[in-house]
């Protein structure tokens, strides 16, 4: 039995190795470091395929700081979002002095639940901060039209959605990231673009915001050393931008093979006794950058398939607001209680471009077994 892995960034890299090593071999031959070269050719590229303007920068944290820097929100301006995605949503937010106003998720999508949006909406809500968790969109035609009758901006957590498609009602379709006024997204290495380390983009379809997003990205800069606001430096640098690039080529054939990955998941374990496989959105397609079940025997069973060499993780096992760091935002035990319980419940299993049928087979037994002697 080979190794079973999370998520397997070295056997990805093996079958791209030759162009992935020349692209960074070029980087260096080049030296084209910083914001040239390979960095714009990559932007490029993933700007024709999500068809918007993409300015990249140092990682997904800062593409979201970047998108509320641009948005000039003042300190105490109120903005919406969810309480079960990972830390950086809310981090960025209070960093700048907002106030996140959470409201509860979906229990089945992990997803904002959209029906509470307008209940939490006060005279100081600027912005609808959606996050497509594990590669789902949020309901992003709902949350369209409610910014647009409250006239907020929405600013999409896209880090682990890309290459996923939201559908209209209208039967049109958009790649998650460039639905509202600002996409952000990770190339943190295990994400559906991953980089050989950091690296982030921010979207948007609005030409004047991308580059007022691109300045701040560049301490601010309008032409050499005339700075025109406020910035910061984040750079994507271009080796890790050599290795998107080429990975760019095969993202479409990497989220097949995650949704070959979920199908087998989903006809071994649905039917199973105790396991939720994940639900399915109408309005979006799934990319799958995590395949996350519900279990209420989470803890015993993450123990079980470990001591038989398969891993598994828990995203997210504390929701937003009762951690420590965010509860002078006064929300307590109780306020969220669908994100709460996902907390306990959900399980991530290996999901990869590189999972095969052996693989998933043995994963799949061992869950049988699980449901069967618990
Ligand atoms: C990964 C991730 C981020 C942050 O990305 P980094 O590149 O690690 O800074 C933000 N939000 C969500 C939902 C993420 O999954």
């Amino acid at each position: 039995m080979q190794t079973i892995h999370m998520s397997d960034i070295y056997g990805q890299y093996l079958t791209m190795k030759a162009e992935i090593d020349a692209a960074i071999q070029e980087v260096i031959k080049s030296t084209r470091f910083i914001k040239s070269g390979k960095v714009l050719d990559f932007e490029a590229k993933l700007a024709d395929y999500l068809n918007t303007n993409v300015v990249s920068c140092g990682n997904g944290t800062d593409a979201l700081q970047l998108a509320f820097m641009a948005l000039e929100l003042k300190p105490g301006d109120e903005v919406i979002t969810t309480p079960f995605s990972f830390v950086s949503t809310v981090e960025v937010l209070v960093l700048m002095g907002l106030k996140p106003v959470f409201v509860d998720v979906c229990p089945d999508t992990f997803n904002l639940d959209v029906k509470q949006i307008e209940k939490v909406i006060t005279s100081k809500t600027k912005a609808i901060l959606p996050v497509h968790l594990f590669g789902q969109c949020a309901n992003m035609e709902t949350i369209l039209n409610v910014a647009k009758k409250h006239d907020l901006f929405v600013v999409e957590d896209a880090c682990q959605a890309l290459g996923t498609d939201f559908l209209f009602a209208d039967g049109t379709k958009k790649k998650a990231g460039t639905i509202g006024h600002i996409g952000c997204n990770s190339f943190f290495p295990s994400k559906n673009l991953g980089a050989f380390g950091d690296g982030g983009a921010v979207y948007s379809d609005d030409t004047n915001l991308a580059e007022k997003i691109r300045s701040i990205a560049n301490h601010g800069m309008k032409v050499k050393y005339e700075y025109e606001r406020v910035g910061i430096n984040s750079r994507l640098d271009s080796i890790q931008a050599a290795i998107l690039e080429v990975k760019l080529k095969y993202i479409d054939k990497h989220i097949k093979a995650r949704r070959t990955a979920a199908r087998y998941y989903d006809e071994h374990l649905q039917n199973l006794p105790g396991i939720t496989t994940p639900a399915r959105s109408e309005f979006s397609t799934h990319t799958f950058h995590q395949y996350t079940i519900q279990v209420e025997e989470r803890d015993a069973l993450k123990t079980y398939l470990e001591a038989k060499g398969i891993p598994s993780m828990v995203y997210y096992p504390k929701a937003l607001h009762l951690q420590e760091a965010y509860k002078n935002l006064g929300y307590q035990e109780g306020d969220f209680p669908v994100a709460e319980r996902l907390a306990k419940t959900v399980l991530s299993l290996p999901m990869h471009t590189e999972l095969d049928e052996g693989q998933m087979e043995y994963i799949v037994e061992a869950i049988r077994s699980f449901t069967q002697t618990s």
